[in-house]
């Protein structure tokens, strides 16, 4: 491949190669691709270019075709199952015994349940991330890592890193090859879905709200949001969790803030994205299930095509509940660990288990109902691609790189009926192969994009 000639060439001529990586990180200041910094993610003083690869990788141009034609499946499926009390009770109802933090949430569920729901409006704004999975057949096939229903971001700043990623290729002559890299316009798709559930809502004075953490890595992605939603004339203000919840006099424990937060909103006339049913149908829990056999046949009856298309991204995922099926899976978990993934329910990158810290954890909670808080997974393993990662501080090193997909879905459901419905664009992330684990602002993924091969 071109790219590989380039960088062969880049690695043996260092001044070519810094000349190259300043005149990028000049482009993503130009095109406004900044991060603050961690060490001062609250100052509005301080900015750096956020982290990203220096090269687009390449991505099997039918595999992202896929992804994307899949999206608007995964928001009916999402949206489907947030309705469904009878299924998201039985899917959870092992992991609410064994995990708190799931536990909290679905007693948030229960409650609103009960007091019957005082807005019919919902908006989704998710994001489905997968992986090309290298068979030892030499064949690919392109795998969901996991569907997040909250806080699925990625999108804001970076929009426009497709053309700093195009200017990088013509740069070094790559002009052909600069036309494969795929257009981005994610942000304005996503406030679409904002906009429409706002106008719904039918309230000149009405006011879309942030609801926002103390650590504010991401505001200048916020800022964007907002902007395209001003643009609009619709307003905006941001509020941290304990603002929200101030009428709670709970003032000791800040977590007691976010769940008194989470149930003062969930109970408000607000339009939420995402509300509580969705935010419990995007865990990894549901993941798992939604993989049993007969159960994406339920959700979409006289749909085959459809299911086998969503199935088709399926790995294999494992339940730990209690009883011989959880079983059997431990013993393969504990038998051959690398080829497996242990989640928790947890988001935001570095909490997953690997390797033979799976068989640790394990044989800790084997005997317990603490393991139902886990599922399996298997282990997705992309064909590493040599790179530069560049971000703030760190030494230029090539480096083999894995690329996960994301792509983004948003949707409004107003009643039973859903008044929009779309793919709005995508994201690459990439990161070194050393890593298990990812995640952006966890410092470990990188922003990219596909070269579309
Ligand atoms: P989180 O909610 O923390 O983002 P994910 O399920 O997305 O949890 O996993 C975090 C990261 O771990 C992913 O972005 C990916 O890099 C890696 N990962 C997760 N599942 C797998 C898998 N089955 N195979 C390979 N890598 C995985
Ligand atoms: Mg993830």
């Amino acid at each position: 491949m071109a790219t590989t000639e380039i960088l062969e060439q880049l690695i043996k001529d260092p001044d070519k190669l810094k000349n190259l990586v300043d005149e990028v990180k000049d482009l993503a200041f130009l095109y406004g691709i900044v991060f603050r910094t961690h060490e001062t993610p609250n100052s509005s003083e301080v900015v750096t270019y956020a982290p990203f690869t220096l090269f687009p990788s390449p991505f099997p141009k039918a595999a992202f075709l896929q992804a994307l034609a899949l999206q608007t499946h995964f928001n009916t499926l999402v949206n489907k199952i947030s309705q469904d009390p009878d299924f998201l009770e039985e899917a959870l109802a092992g992991t609410v015994q064994a995990d708190d933090f799931t536990a909290k949430l679905f007693d948030i569920y229960r409650k609103v349940q009960q007091e019957g729901r005082t807005q019919s409006i919902v908006v989704g704004l998710n994001r489905s991330d997968y992986m090309v999975d290298q068979r030892e057949d030499g064949t690919v096939s392109l795998k969901q890592i996991e569907i997040n229903t909250i806080s699925a971001g990625g999108f804001g700043v970076s929009d426009r890193l497709s053309v700093v990623h195009r200017h990088v290729l013509k740069s070094v002559g790559l002009l052909e090859e600069s036309r494969s890299v795929p257009d981005n316009n994610r942000t304005p798709g996503m406030c679409a879905a904002l906009a429409k559930a706002w106008e719904l809502y039918g309230e000149r004075r009405a006011v879309i709200l942030f609801l926002v953490e103390d650590i504010e890595l991401s505001k200048l992605s916020h800022r964007y949001i907002e902007k395209e939603l001003w643009k609009r004339n619709i307003p905006v203000i941001r509020r941290k969790f304990d603002e929200v919840s101030r009428n709670g006099s709970l003032n000791a424990d800040k977590r007691l803030f976010i769940w008194d937060a989470r149930l003062l909103m969930e109970r408000s006339r607000a339009v939420k994205c995402p509300d509580i049913s969705t935010h419990l149908a995007g865990t990894k829990k549901v993941q798992q299930v939604l993989a049993r056999p007969g159960v994406l046949e339920k959700f979409f009856p006289d749909q085959l095509q459809v299911v086998e298309q969503i199935r088709a991204t399926f790995a294999g995922l494992y339940t730990l509940d209690l009883g011989p099926e959880g079983d059997k899976t431990l013993t393969m978990a504990l038998t051959a660990p690398e080829r497996f993934v242990l989640k928790p329910q947890r988001e935001g990158g570095g909490n997953n288990i690997y390797g033979s810290e799976i068989c640790q954890v394990l044989q800790g909670v084997k005997d317990s109902t603490a393991r139902m808080a886990y599922i399996l997974m298997d282990k997705i393993n992309p064909t590493p691609v040599q790179n530069y990662l560049l971000s703030r501080g760190t030494p230029l090193k090539i480096t083999n790189c894995l690329s996960e997909l994301g792509v983004f879905g948003a949707y409004v459901r107003q009643g039973k009926e859903m008044v929009m419905n779309e793919c709005v664009g995508h994201l690459l992330k990439t990161k070194s192969s050393e890593h298990s684990d990812g995640g952006i602002q966890a410092g470990v993924s990188f922003l990219d994009n596909p070269l579309l091969v």
